[in-house]
């Protein structure tokens, strides 16, 4: 059993949508969870559905949805960076990455969930993963907790090989549908089908809908042996 999980994701949202299911399985067996969250998403260009965000107004909009959607997960513990939504890649690193081991000699995590840096499409993304690999890499090879390396780039199956981490989160989906419906300034333009609390997710089968509802990958990531 985990002694502790630390998520580190970039923006609101990528904790539900990637892991959300896998967090929630934690949660509910009584493994604490903490979720550094690295910006609150202003520079999305959802508003959502019909518009209820302008620019102004979206970034607390997006806050209040990630703590909705923190707490039907079970994420006892938000830490929000409050960094700039698409401008991790051009903060100085060596800030970002003490940062990140602070958290870490304070959480002490037995399983850390971050991007897979280089794999994980957008730059936020690879920016805040590739950070939090290099925080980790600081710390003795004995202490380092295990990395649950989350990746969905295209053809990151060509340089990882399969994911070896599949947990099927089917007994969470409900949870997880709670935090996507929880997220709806999103969710709303991304899944319209079910941001309507009234739609049954039957209609939403075979899609990668339902898949998202069922499994979510990893990829432990390999600290190099030097
Ligand atoms: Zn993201």
């Amino acid at each position: 059993m985990e002694q502790h999980v630390l998520v580190v994701f970039p923006h609101p949202d990528d904790e539900t949508f990637g892991s959300g299911g896998t967090i929630a399985k934690f949660a509910k067996s009584g493994v604490p969870v903490t979720y550094v969250c690295g910006t609150l998403g202003q520079m999305g260009r959802n508003m959502g559905k019909p518009f209820f965000a302008t620019r102004e107004s979206l970034p607390s909009i997006r806050e209040a949805e990630l703590e909705e959607a923190c707490q039907a997960l079970g994420i006892q513990h938000l830490i929000k960076l409050g960094l700039r939504d698409k401008t991790i890649e051009f903060e100085d690193p060596e800030l970002l990455i003490n940062k990140i081991e602070q958290i870490l000699q304070e959480v002490r995590p037995s399983l850390v969930l971050t991007h897979y840096p280089g794999h994980a499409v957008h730059p936020d993304h690879n920016a805040l993963g590739d950070i939090t690999i290099r925080a980790i890499s600081r710390l003795p090879v004995q202490k380092r907790p295990i990395v649950y390396a989350h990746a969905f780039a295209r053809d990151c199956q060509n340089g990882l090989g399969p994911p070896d981490i599949v947990n099927d989160i089917s007994a969470m989906s409900e949870v997880k549908l709670a935090a996507i419906r929880a997220h709806r300034s999103q969710s709303q333009v991304f899944f319209p089908h079910i941001a309507d609390e009234q739609v049954k997710k039957k209609q939403s089968s075979k899609n990668s809908f339902s898949h998202m509802l069922e499994r979510e990958s990893f990829w432990t990531y390999r600290f190099p042996l030097i």
